[in-house]
């Protein structure tokens, strides 16, 4: 039986600069599970994770345009909603995929919540910028309204709030993933989980308290990947490898490397914050954890990866 957790990032949903409606997301989740549907035909069970960076900031937006006339919801409910939208969205796009390939699977999307340290530092210092800009007088009623933290962006002009992005220590839902996953051949569902790096939660006394955070979906993915025992994590992201001197004249493609060979790399600071750093420390965190083999590529080179001729492979 194989199987693997597989992290799709935002472009598999959302190209840069496209207008956030139904139909170009649906239309870029199409040819995304296109590919999907292939791995999964060739034999593959999946937990399939996904970002939700513009969507979830176009729900803040939403709110925060019916401020006036309708209480906001606190950005853990956000995070819910947006995995709900886009867990449904994927929902339909994998199972049409699948049903083109000849594959009769249920894709079944599970509400995830993310444990994190209340006394991690990030809460001391909120840095992710999410939701709508803001002008300074706005920003004064909400400080007090609200109590939120502010950032200036000084490129495009305005305020944004800013949330911690504390680190995923655990998976509220992993047991019930897991039994999704491996409840057999021909019995297995497709499974999407953890979306947008799942819902940030604390644990105090015994209950879990909802907090307004963001979570890396790629550190969240490979929390997750731990907790139910792969041994595969893939991350497809609009990269066929992961570069060395990526902004040099000659960016270098890293093809099979192992763990520590990447954690140098790491820490001369090869991989950009933000977007590459996390996902080689999300691949780190895995191998270390009992993960075998972490792959980051293309959607579109998932295939050839899989067989070892793309992508970068990273062993322990
Ligand atoms: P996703 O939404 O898939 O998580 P990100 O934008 O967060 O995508 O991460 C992928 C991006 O990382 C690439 O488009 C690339 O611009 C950037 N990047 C930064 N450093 C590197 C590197 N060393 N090698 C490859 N890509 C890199
Ligand atoms: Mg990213």
């Amino acid at each position: 039986m194989k199987t693997a957790v597989v992290a799709i990032g935002g472009n598999a949903i959302l190209k840069a600069g496209e207008e956030a409606s139904f139909a170009n997301q649906m239309r870029n989740l199409q040819s995304t599970c296109a590919h999907l549907a292939r791995m999964i035909r060739s034999g593959y069970d999946i937990v399939l994770t996904h970002g939700n960076g513009p969507q979830v900031g176009n729900i803040l937006i939403q709110n925060d345009l019916a401020r006036k006339k309708l209480p906001s919801m606190p950005l853990d409910v956000c995070v819910a909603e947006s995995q709900g939208q886009l867990g449904y969205m994927i929902q339909q796009a994998l199972t049409e995929a699948l049903i083109k390939e000849g594959v009769r699977k249920v894709v079944t999307c599970v509400l995830t919540r993310v444990i994190v340290d209340p006394d991690d530092p990030a809460f001391e210092q909120p840095t992710k910028p999410v939701g709508p800009f803001y002008d300074g007088e706005e920003v004064a009623e909400l400080k007090s309204t609200h109590n939120w933290d502010f950032a200036i962006d000084e490129k495009r002009g305005g305020y944004r709030r800013v949330v911690p992005s504390p680190r995923p220590i655990g998976i509220v839902e992993f047991s019930g993933i897991r039994r999704l996953v491996f409840g057999g051949e021909n019995q297995a569902e497709v499974v999407i989980a953890s979306g947008g790096g799942g819902i940030p939660v604390v644990e105090r006394g015994g209950f879990y308290t909802g907090v307004e955070a963001v979570v890396d979906k790629d550190l969240a993915a490979a929390v997750l990947a731990v907790k139910v025992q792969e041994k595969l994590f893939v991350m497809l992201t609009d990269v066929d490898n992961a570069f060395l001197d990526y902004h040099s004249k000659n960016p270098r493609p890293l093809g099979r490397t192992t763990a520590a060979e990447m954690r140098e790399h790491l820490e001369r600071g090869q991989f950009g914050a933000g977007s590459m750093a996390p996902k080689v420390e999300a691949a780190l965190y895995f191998l270390a954890n009992g993960g075998e083999r972490a792959i980051i590529t293309s959607t579109e080179k998932i295939d050839q990866a899989l067989e070892g001729r793309a992508g970068t492979l990273i062993v322990r």
